[in-house]
């Protein structure tokens, strides 16, 4: 029977891990369920003088390894399951990236797009007044997730630092970098998944040039992983966004869709040469060598797994693939790249605009990339030391490098 709820999803990862290290008991049981989950309404004045309310969540799943961390996201698909599941990956993969923190996130059941930019302020301060208890430097650390950017982010620091009466720039990270954020924090997500990807790709003895890449979300991190691999020689094939997106088996010139974009909001085949609109769900099983789901949860099913033909899935979005597909993918020999590992870039550059918010230091663009090259393929290679070690899937092996760095800086603090 397939798992539909996000929050099952995440358990039948963590139970084959669990499983597959022996845990005791106990242990395993400390694992099934968050530490903490706040659920509270928010309310704010719309610019007509009506007063409109958003459900809105933070949930703490383990501090074991540090501070909680991870995103806030504004979403009207946001609820209760959702942020549980993605507190929960946040843990993991903080502890298959090796930083010192420990996994939570947050969000508000809220289409951003209907808002004007003074709702959307508003909507940021009241959702730190309403979680304020419990957010902190070294409490539980927020970020950017999908739909909130680097001006959510400086609202909620000045909305948290007046509540406090503290001065915080480590309390969130993701800021604008004139608001003490970090350089190459916005691309970080990306430039982690491209470090993976090269690495992948030279394991498996693959030329960039001859490979065709589809990316499903033309977001922070689909876009600009578009642009990394379009400047590094890959031929991108297909790009979308919410909307829908443009194929074109030649390969697409991405200078020109991000034009498009820009100017129009949308993505469209219209204006590009050589490419023909497709739906979201078409994307997914365009001729391709790698496709990477850079957008939302559940894209990989049981209904479309058959169907993808890449080889290499590399997961920039979270929760992107069912474990009801990633048994099909398995007996299929596609290799699945794992969200924990995969987009753990962006964390790991939040974990260095943490540590500049605390020193007071500022990194350069050069320091920031190669600490972050130097993090993210070290966790590669723990990963792939276990698939190879158990002949498991990159998934099954992240999450039991995660877990087992989790269960023993629990044994340590309990
Ligand atoms: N939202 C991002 C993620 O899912 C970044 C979290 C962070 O920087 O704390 O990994």
């Amino acid at each position: 029977m397939a798992v539909s709820n996000p929050y099952q999803r995440f358990i039948k990862n963590l139970k084959d891990a669990m499983e597959a290290l022996e845990l005791p008991k106990p242990e395993r049981k400390l694992l099934l369920e968050p530490q903490h989950e706040f659920n509270k309404d928010v309310s704010i004045t719309k610019d007509d003088g009506t007063t409109t309310k958003f459900h809105a969540f933070r949930v703490q799943y383990n501090n074991a390894r540090g501070p909680y961390k991870g995103g806030i996201r504004f979403h009207p698909a946001a609820d209760k399951d959702e942020v549980k599941a993605l507190a929960a990956l946040m843990a993991i993969k903080t502890a298959v990236v090796g930083i010192p923190f420990g996994g939570a996130k947050g969000g508000v059941q809220v289409d951003p797009k209907t808002l004007s930019t003074r709702e959307l302020e508003e909507l940021s301060r009241a959702y730190i007044r309403a979680f304020v208890d419990h957010l902190g430097p070294d409490t539980d650390v927020p970020a950017p997730d999908v739909n909130t950017t680097p001006q959510i982010m400086a609202w909620m620091r000045d909305e948290y630092e007046k509540l406090t009466k503290t001065y915080a720039p480590a309390m969130i990270t993701g800021k604008p970098l004139s608001n003490d954020g970090s350089r190459g924090r916005d691309t970080a997500t990306a430039r982690g998944g491209f470090f993976i990807l090269e690495a992948v790709i030279k394991d498996q003895k693959l030329k960039a040039k001859n490979l065709c890449v589809a990316i499903q979300g033309f977001g922070n991190a689909g876009g600009t992983m578009a642009r990394f691999l379009y400047e590094a020689g890959y031929t991108v094939v297909a790009v979308s966004d919410s909307h829908g997106g443009v194929y074109a088996k030649d390969g697409l010139d991405i200078p020109e869709v991000e034009k498009q974009k820009e100017k129009t909001g949308r993505i469209s085949g219209k204006n590009l040469k050589g490419a023909k609109d497709v739906t979201n769900e078409e994307l997914m099983e365009l001729p391709c060598d790698i496709l990477i789901p850079a957008a939302l949860d559940n894209v990989i099913t049981a209904d479309n797994a058959k169907k993808i033909k890449a080889k290499l899935i590399l997961e920039i979005a979270n929760g992107p693939t069912t474990p009801e597909a990633d048994e099909i993918l398995g007996k299929r020999k596609i290799t699945v790249i794992p969200d924990v590992l995969a987009n753990s870039g962006g964390v790991t550059v939040s974990y260095f605009e943490w540590s500049q918010g605390k020193s007071g230091e500022q990194w350069t663009d050069e320091q920031v990339d190669s600490e972050l090259k130097l993090v993210i393929l070290t966790a590669y290679k723990d990963v792939r030391r276990e698939v190879h070690r158990r002949k498991i899937p990159y998934r099954q092996a992240a999450f039991i490098v995660g877990v087992q760095r989790l269960v023993e800086a629990m044994k340590q603090s309990s």
